[in-house]
């Protein structure tokens, strides 16, 4: 997500460190000041989901080096957003093959504004834009595994992707999970606020107890976290959305506190309360 500004400030200060995590034979979650990489290995080659921040790739090369000695076939962006696509120009470089959504590519190259952090984020050269990419769905078949990629309606961005890793029963769900803290609704991407609850819907729909479920940021969690993460989605927004249809100015709703009983837990991270109320204040007012 976006503490992309402070952490890069602080990997320059003091490199910050990846840590690996074995979570199935074959499968890894690397995790560090960026988004959250899956990492596969096998004698098929080697597929990495979402690569950090651009500072940290010559650790992430480290990283992949103490499991693996191949070099990286695959690279897939869950989204387009700089702590999730960070390595792509030296993997791209180095002949990595980087597939993601249609809308992925097309942010990439282009300037783009992140309204919510007020960043311009520059078009990405050549190498790190994907080479291969789709509308609605993908699928890998690599290490004994099956990797069905759907893309999302439109919910951090409008280029999210949900990637389910079928046989080793892990879900990795990009920024449209954030397990630490408040959705970041990127609406300068495209995002939306019933885009994220039908994200959840559609993880929910398939993960199990015993699914292994990676956000985007923020330790690994299961079925039952994601659920009352999405169902604290839907009340803060149905609050709005009552206060909104009641004619309710924004200041108006904020004073009223729609995230208060949330704020303490999740209010700390990258979005806070009042934020989360406009950006959420904003959508559902467009569609009255
Ligand atoms: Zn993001």
């Amino acid at each position: 997500m976006l503490l992309l500004a402070t952490a890069t400030a602080q990997a320059q200060q003091q490199p910050e460190k990846l840590e690996t995590q074995k979570l199935t034979e074959g499968l890894y979650l690397i995790t560090g000041p960026g988004g959250n990489i899956a990492l596969m290995v096998g004698s098929g080659g080697v597929l990495l989901v979402d690569d950090q921040i651009a500072p940290m790739t010559p650790q992430l090369k480290k990283a992949i080096a103490a499991v693996t000695s191949k070099p990286v076939r695959f690279v897939f962006n869950t989204h387009w957003h700089g702590d999730h696509t960070g390595g792509n120009a030296v993997f791209g470089g180095e002949g990595a093959v980087i597939v993601a959504h249609d809308n992925v590519r097309k942010r990439l190259s282009t300037e783009q504004l992140i309204a919510m952090f007020n960043k311009r984020v520059p078009p990405s050269p050549e190498p790190a834009l994907p080479v291969i990419t789709f509308a609605d769905s993908i699928a890998f078949h690599l290490n004994g595994d099956d990797i069905e990629i759907a893309h999302l309606d439109p919910a951090h961005t409008d280029g999210d992707s949900l990637v389910w890793f079928k046989k080793a029963n892990v879900l990795h769900m990009g920024d449209t999970y954030t397990s630490m803290g408040y959705p970041f609704i990127d609406t300068s991407s495209g995002g939306s606020v019933d885009g994220f609850i039908k994200a959840a819907d559609r993880a929910l729909a398939i993960a199990q107890p015993t699914t292994k479920i990676i956000p985007g940021h923020g330790p690994v969690t299961d079925r039952d976290k994601l659920r009352a993460y999405r169902d604290m989605v839907i009340i803060i927004r149905d609050r709005i959305k009552k206060l909104a249809a009641a004619g309710k100015t924004l200041d108006e709703v904020q004073a009223a506190k729609p995230t208060a009983e949330y704020d303490a837990s999740w209010g700390t991270a990258f979005i806070r309360g009042p934020q989360l109320v406009e950006t959420i204040y904003k959508e559902v007012a467009k569609k009255r």
